[in-house]
């Protein structure tokens, strides 16, 4: 049968293919969208369900206990966000294994195998690089610059803030450039008094989170009614979910054909050089099939776009498709967790509440680390943020039994916490490969983890602790636990850096434009790309990016240089 031709394929539907399928169809391009997931509807999105309806009431604490879980996503069910409601939007850890070298632990959860990619669960939280963190070497000398500067990505930021729809507050600080925001969501009494002693003590600035929820309609969108649980979906679609916004405006295109259920594997090559296609298999059908285009943008996730490329080595690119420099699989890197502290709040002010609301947002403390006209730190290069915040809930540890325990468990108890998220340094030898021996369900080789934090990293998360530890201690809470162990490599789920940009060929797989080197026709639009990460959480940065890339490629499509 004669396989369809379009101007472009974008592989994967998450924060990134979602934009490109969006950018690129309202242009008037033809554009095909492959996911390996199933369908997103709104019939799937159970937040307002309550626990006793479940079968095993959603018991989870850091292990899944239902066996449901258990049994098909022993690691996905490591993820937070991955719970007896939603545990089959995950990629089932049999089906799809990796592997990690001897001595080398990684979390890989979060894989979520419906279209909408992570944006279907992700925390949601939005923040700005800045020049502190594009042109990060020039500040400490460790690895490269980006070949792009704040300025460049500056207006992306904003029309992707525009439609996205962020809450946030402005601040006028430069190590964290303000957004285009939504009205804030409030923060809690307890907020604003640590808000004014850590800028009074510290000159440190803690506002509220920069979160994608919306606090009033935009583009047929409802405001935020603060029932809580993102991660299960949301029916008034009040936070950015790529399924139920970009993606959903590409398809009312007419231009834009989705095909769920389609595991790209290989990126089909032409005789000159050029990208042609791509190869996948139906997931349902099982069934190996082609599709064809002018250009093709791989936005699978860093991971699984890296795994793509090196799948599809060829006689001409023996070590993966577009790797002439080597740099393909490597400088990966990744948030840090681990720093911080909790601590009790004497006296809440508040009672506790059984149905909410639930503000689904906390605080950020902005980087205060080896910033501009600060000292920089011997033990450690690069910072953190903290996010985290206040919150009040029964006391359901409370000792006891009986009517001593009933008393006691409806006590308010509030509770203070800073959870530390720090920049990991990209160097060379934290890499993935392909592993030589192991595939997944469908025959594909499948990744093996290379990856492990040094005395940087885990320097910066001890500090984190006793920083946080510190700011509590400062406010007068009580029973303060001090975290300062790093999280293993994964933990965050923000990897990036597997695809490094750069200017020079030789030492990148990809130029400003996240367009290979070596491929003109082919790009790479997503966290792959990164250098220096910030502490930031990156997908606001991997939305930018991908919208100002495919301006480029409008541009080279009406230039005939594609
Ligand atoms: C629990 C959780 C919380 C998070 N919180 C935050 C946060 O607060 N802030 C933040 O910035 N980031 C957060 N993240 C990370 C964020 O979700 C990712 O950075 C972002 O979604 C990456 O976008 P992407 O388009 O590159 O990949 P994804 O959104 O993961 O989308 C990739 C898509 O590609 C598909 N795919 C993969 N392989 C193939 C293949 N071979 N063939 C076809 N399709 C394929 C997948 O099914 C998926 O739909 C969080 C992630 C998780 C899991
Ligand atoms: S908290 Fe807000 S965004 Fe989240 S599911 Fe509820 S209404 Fe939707």
């Amino acid at each position: 049968m004669a396989a369809a031709k379009y101007d472009v394929i974008v592989v994967g539907s998450g924060a990134s293919g979602g934009w490109a399928a969006k950018v690129l169809s309202e242009s008037g391009m033809q554009v095909a969208v492959l996911d390996c997931g199933r369908p997103q509807q709104d019939s799937n999105f159970n937040e307002h369900e309550p626990a006793f309806h479940l079968k095993y009431r959603n018991i989870k604490f850091r292990e899944p206990v239902s066996p449901l879980i258990r049994q098909t996503r022993p690691i996905q069910g490591q993820c937070y966000a991955c719970t007896e409601y939603n545990y089959e939007w995950f990629a089932n850890d049999h089906e799809e294994p990796y592997t990690t070298a001897a001595g080398m632990d990684y979390s890989y959860f979060g894989r979520i195998r419906m279209v909408g990619g992570r944006t279907n669960v992700w925390g949601r939280q939005c923040y700005r690089l800045s020049d502190l963190d594009f042109k990060a070497a020039s500040h400490d000398g460790f690895g490269q610059d980006w070949p792009l500067s704040y300025k460049d990505v500056e207006p992306y930021y904003d029309l992707v803030e525009r439609y996205v729809g962020i809450t946030g507050m402005r601040e006028g600080n430069d190590v964290l450039p303000d957004g285009q925001y939504l009205p804030p969501m409030g923060m809690t009494c307890v907020e604003w008094k640590m808000r004014d002693l850590v800028k009074q003590k510290w000159g440190r600035t803690l506002t509220l989170g920069r979160s994608a929820n919306l606090t009033k309609p935009i583009n047929g969108r409802q405001a935020c009614h603060y029932c809580g649980p993102c991660e299960r979906g949301c029916i008034a679609h009040a936070y950015f979910n790529s399924s139920f916004t970009t993606l959903k405006a590409a398809l009312a295109t007419g231009k834009c054909d989705l095909i769920p259920n389609a595991r790209a594997y290989q990126v089909l090559m032409g005789s000159n050089n050029r990208a042609t296609g791509i190869q996948y298999i139906d997931t349902i059908t099982k069934q190996h099939r082609e599709i064809h285009a002018r250009a093709v943008i791989l936005s699978a996730s860093a991971l699984e776009s890296t795994r793509l490329l090196l799948n599809s080595r060829n006689a001409a690119y023996s070590q993966g498709l577009a790797n002439s420099s080597g740099t393909l699989g490597h400088y990966y890197t990744d948030s840090l967790k681990g720093g911080g502290a909790e601590a009790t709040v004497p006296d809440p002010l508040k009672p506790p509440q059984m149905f909410g609301p639930r503000r689904p947002n906390g605080i950020y403390v902005m980087r205060f680390r080896n910033i501009p006209g600060t000292p920089q730190m011997k033990s450690f290069l690069r910072g953190y943020g903290f996010q985290g915040g206040s919150g009040t809930g029964f006391r359901a540890n409370a000792p006891g039994f009986g009517d001593a325990y009933k008393k006691a468990a409806k006590e308010p108890i509030e509770t203070f916490t800073f959870l530390g998220y720090g920049e990991a340094l990209p160097r060379f030898e934290n890499y993935v490969e392909l592993d030589p021996q192991v595939v997944d369900t469908f025959g594909i080789p499948v990744l093996r983890m290379h990856v492990r934090w040094g005395d940087n990293e885990r320097n910066l998360v001890k500090d984190a602790g006793e920083q946080a530890a510190e700011m509590l201690e400062a406010a007068g809470m009580k029973d303060i636990k001090v975290h300062s162990e790093v999280h293993l490599p994964g933990d965050a789920n923000h990897d990036v850096g597997t695809a490094r940009m750069g200017a020079d060929p030789k030492t990148s797989v990809l130029n400003q434009f996240q367009q290979t080197h070596d491929v003109k026709n082919l790009f790479v639009m997503d966290g792959s790309c990164f250098n220096s990460p910030g502490c930031q959480n990156p997908t606001l940065t991997i939305m930018a990016l991908t919208v100002r890339s495919c301006d480029h490629l409008k541009d080279e499509f009406r230039k005939q240089n594609l």
